[in-house]
C-alpha cells in the first residue's frame, strides 16, 4: 500500500514536471481592433427601432424582413446585435461607455473625426495640429512605434486596417510597421482586413492592430440595415479572433483583447446618426456642408471601450465609473500595460491606463 502510494506521488511529480516543461513561460501579447465610427448607442441600446422605421434609412420592406425580427422582436436587443461582446467581453471582462447609466467616454480630441481619432488611441494623446485626415506622415510615435524599436517586439508587431491612410498614421516608413491597408474603394473591404488579421494570428505577431472601416463608411452613405450588419460582422470577427487566439498555446491565457471606436456619430434627434465633426472643425471650416447642415454633431465624442484578457479584472467597471470620464487617451497606456510593460518609459505625458487591471 505504502509503495503503491509512492510511485503514484513520484508519478504525479513527474508528471507535473513535464507539463511545467511543457508550458512556454507567459509572454504577454495583444490584439486592438477598431470599429470606426460605431455609436455607443448601437452598442450598448441595440439597433434603433426609429431610426429602422425611417425610409430614408432602410427601406420599408427591409425593416419588416430583417431588421425588425433579426434586431429589434428580441428582447435583449444590444445582445442580438453584438452577442460576443455582451456575452463573452462583459461577463470576463470590461464593457465600457453605457451612457444611459452614466459611464461617460469620450475622445480627447476636438475634432471628432479618424485621422485624431486613431492618432489618439495610438500615442495617448490628442494632438491640437491634426484638424484633416489628411494622407500625410504622423509626426508623433505611436506605441506601436515604440514597441517595434524595442529589441523583445521588434517585427512582432504588425497591423491592418480598411482605410488607406492607415500607412500614414503609424507613420509605417519610419515606424516600420507593415501595414496592410485593404481598401478596393468599395465595400466591404472588412473581409479582407479580417483575413489578414486572422493571418497575423496564424503568423504568431506579438502585437497585431485590426482596424475596420465599414461601419463608418455605411453609417455616412445612410444604410441604417447595412450599418447594423456591419457591426455584427465585427462583432462576430472578435468571437472568431477570441476562439482561435485562446485554441492557440502561444496566445491562450497570455492575450489581451481591446476594442474601440475612433469616434462616435450624432443621434437622430439632431438628424444626425450618419454624421460625426466637432463644433471646432466647422469653425476652421467654415465653408463645408455636413450633411443635415448641422454646425458639428452633437454627441459624436462618445465612444466606447472593450477589454478581456489575463490581467483584466472583470469588476473593472467600477473603476472606470470612479474615475469620472474614460477617454481614447487612456488606450495606449492601457495596452502598455496589458503587456506587462511600463507605459511611462512610452511617453509620461498621455492619459494614465484605464483602471481595468487586477491587484497582482
Ligand atoms: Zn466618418
Amino acid at each position: 500500500m505504502m509503495r503503491s502510494l509512492t510511485a503514484a506521488s513520484i508519478m504525479w511529480a513527474l508528471a507535473g514536471l513535464q507539463a511545467m516543461a511543457q508550458t512556454p513561460p507567459v509572454e504577454p501579447k495583444l490584439v486592438l481592433v477598431t470599429m470606426d465610427g460605431v455609436r455607443w448607442q448601437e452598442i450598448f441600446r441595440g439597433a434603433d427601432p426609429v431610426i429602422a422605421a425611417d425610409a430614408r434609412f432602410v427601406e420599408p420592406d427591409l425593416n419588416a424582413d430583417v431588421v425588425k425580427p433579426v434586431y429589434l422582436d428580441p428582447t435583449d436587443r444590444p445582445a442580438a446585435l453584438a452577442p460576443f461582446l455582451h456575452g463573452v467581453v462583459a461577463r470576463d471582462g470590461v464593457l465600457y461607455g453605457n451612457d444611459d447609466i452614466g459611464q461617460c467616454a469620450h475622445v480627447a480630441n476636438d475634432m471628432w473625426f479618424s485621422y485624431p481619432g486613431y492618432n489618439e488611441i495610438l500615442t495617448g494623446k490628442a494632438d491640437a495640429r491634426i484638424v484633416e485626415n489628411d494622407d500625410i506622415p504622423n509626426a508623433n510615435v505611436t506605441f506601436l512605434e515604440y514597441l517595434n524599436r524595442r529589441q523583445d517586439f521588434r517585427d512582432k508587431v504588425t497591423m491592418v486596417g480598411t482605410w488607406t491612410l492607415f500607412p500614414n498614421i503609424v507613420n509605417a516608413s519610419r515606424s516600420g510597421i507593415p501595414v496592410n491597408a485593404a481598401f478596393a474603394g468599395r465595400y466591404p473591404t472588412d473581409v479582407l482586413t479580417a483575413r489578414y488579421g486572422l493571418q497575423a494570428i496564424r503568423d504568431h505577431m506579438r502585437v497585431v492592430y485590426i482596424a475596420f472601416g465599414d461601419t463608418d463608411e455605411l453609417a455616412h452613405a445612410g444604410d441604417y440595415d447595412q450599418y447594423l450588419q456591419a457591426i455584427e460582422r465585427g462583432d462576430d470577427y472578435l468571437r472568431q479572433l477570441w476562439e482561435t487566439l485562446q485554441a492557440d498555446p502561444f496566445y491562450r491565457g497570455q492575450t489581451t483583447l481591446l476594442v474601440t471606436t475612433d469616434h462616435g456619430r450624432g443621434d437622430l434627434a439632431t438628424g444626425a446618426w450618419r454624421d460625426h465633426s466637432a463644433v471646432r472643425y466647422h469653425q476652421l471650416n467654415p465653408t463645408y456642408q455636413p450633411e443635415y447642415n448641422e454646425t458639428g454633431v452633437t454627441g459624436s465624442d462618445k465612444v466606447w471601450f472593450a477589454a478581456i484578457g489575463p490581467s483584466i479584472d472583470p469588476a473593472g467597471e467600477t473603476g472606470l465609473a470612479a474615475g469620472g470620464c474614460a477617454q481614447t487617451h487612456q488606450l495606449a497606456a492601457t495596452a502598455l500595460t496589458a503587456l506587462g510593460l511600463d507605459w511611462q518609459d512610452f511617453a509620461s505625458d498621455i492619459g494614465k491606463p484605464f483602471p481595468v487591471f487586477s491587484k497582482p
